[in-house]
């Protein structure tokens, strides 16, 4: 199968062998690993017996997949990843039910995100279809590896590395698609508990015409001084605002949800809108899906509020004090693959900390976040029959 592309340097459009599921050789660990008790999973921490690697050259096009055994990579020192951060990266989960069935939880999504990604730092595009075929068969082929205990899913990171091997700030000539997998149980092991937020004004993680919008390895690790810091404050993580207004962003490396009640009884949604500043999650859309077709009375869900307003709008964070003071602030969350919903409950923000309810006592979330929750789980555990749900069990291996 061959597909057109740009010349990265010349802008020519040239055709290039593309991505090839039909090609990939498949070869099997002979020391299979046994995994550690379900219970004792610590996030990204344990890996399967499999991976899957794809070369690209700027000439050759993309190369042959290979699934084989998980094993370190070999890359020239050199190589354009180490230098300049020829780097981005997926996240996204396949979950087993009971009956066998491996379902992953809208994957086109993340390919159409991971192409977005490769563009923006002039790393190759590719057949998303088939690439999900290849993650299928991994997938399938460590299937033993994805408890189907409720809450538990194999965590999948497809990633891409410029392996250029020479200096020189310029697109790279080659790079390396790999997919490693990781059993992972529940986020929230010992229970919900809500999460404090430190509304940082000296940091920034995304400004207009950057990077913010694409899930570049480059947005990430100048994270890490910013949530020390918030941590020293006794905060878990930062809200990310940005510019003089102080418009609000994202939390931590999850999209943000606030909820306000209005005059006449509705509530309204809101997240702030993507701009290329916020990257656009699935989890994000997925919320947003949901709670627009209980709106609309197309699929009402259960917990949802009655008369729900869906907004993607700028707020700022005087929306949040006035909203405290006059006691119409309902929730705030977080959305992201690897907790789905994460409640919050304290924003501290110019020396004092804004107190956001948080659902009855014992359910560690707000009404609207449990029901977010509620449902998405149930769609990706099989519970509820979803197009977003992709059973890979038809992988040929
Ligand atoms: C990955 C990520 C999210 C969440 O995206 P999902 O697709 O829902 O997992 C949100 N914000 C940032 C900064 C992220 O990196």
């Amino acid at each position: 199968m061959r597909f057109k592309t740009t010349d990265a340097f010349t802008g020519e459009s040239v055709r290039k062998p593309g991505l090839d599921s039909s090609i990939a050789t498949i070869e099997r660990t002979t020391t299979p690993k046994t995994m550690p008790p379900a219970s004792q999973l610590v996030f990204g921490h344990t890996f399967t017996d499999h991976m899957l690697t794809i070369p690209w050259n700027s000439e050759k096009g993309w190369g042959k997949p290979e699934i084989k055994p998980y094993q370190p990579l070999s890359l020239d020192p050199s190589s354009t990843v180490f230098h300049y951060a020829f780097s981005l990266f997926e996240g996204l989960k396949a979950y087993k039910s009971e009956d066998g069935t491996v379902r992953m939880f809208r994957p086109d999504m993340n390919m159409a995100r991971m192409n977005k990604s490769a563009a923006r730092i002039a790393l190759p595009t590719f057949d998303g279809e088939e690439l999900i075929e290849l993650i299928k068969k991994l997938v399938m082929l460590d299937e033993k590896w994805i408890p189907s205990e409720k809450g538990y899913s194999l965590y999948l990171r497809p990633t891409m590395i410029g392996t250029q091997e020479a200096l020189g700030v310029g697109p790279s000539s080659d790079a390396l698609l790999f997919v490693i997998c990781s059993p992972v149980g529940p986020y929230y092991a010992s229970g919900f508990k809500p999460v404090q937020l430190y509304a940082t004004t000296e940091f920034v993680r995304a400004a207009p015409g950057g990077t913010g919008g694409y899930k570049l390895g480059a947005n990430y690790a100048p994270g890490i001084v910013p949530q020390a810091e918030a941590a020293k404050r006794g905060y878990s993580q930062n809200l990310w605002l940005l510019g003089p207004e102080h418009e609000l962003t994202e939390v931590g490396t999850m999209n943000l949800f606030v909820a306000f009640r209005k005059p006449d009884g509705t509530v309204e949604l809101v997240t702030p809108p993507l701009k290329d500043i916020v990257l656009p999650g699935v989890t994000r859309d997925s919320t947003l899906a949901l709670a627009r077709e209980h709106a609309s009375g197309k699929t009402r869900i259960p917990g949802l509020p009655d008369k729900l307003e869906v907004s993607e709008r700028k707020l700022v964070m005087q929306d949040l004090v006035d909203a405290e003071k006059n006691g119409t602030l309902v929730e705030v969350f977080g959305t992201g693959t690897a907790a789905v919903v994460s409640a919050v409950d304290k924003i501290g923000y110019e020396g004092r900390d804004i107190e956001i309810p948080c659902g009855p006592p014992g359910q560690g979330m707000g009404d609207i976040a449990k029901a977010v929750l509620d449902r998405m789980s149930a769609i990706q555990q099989g519970e509820i029959e979803h197009p977003w749900a992709v059973v890979a069990n038809d992988a040929k291996l």
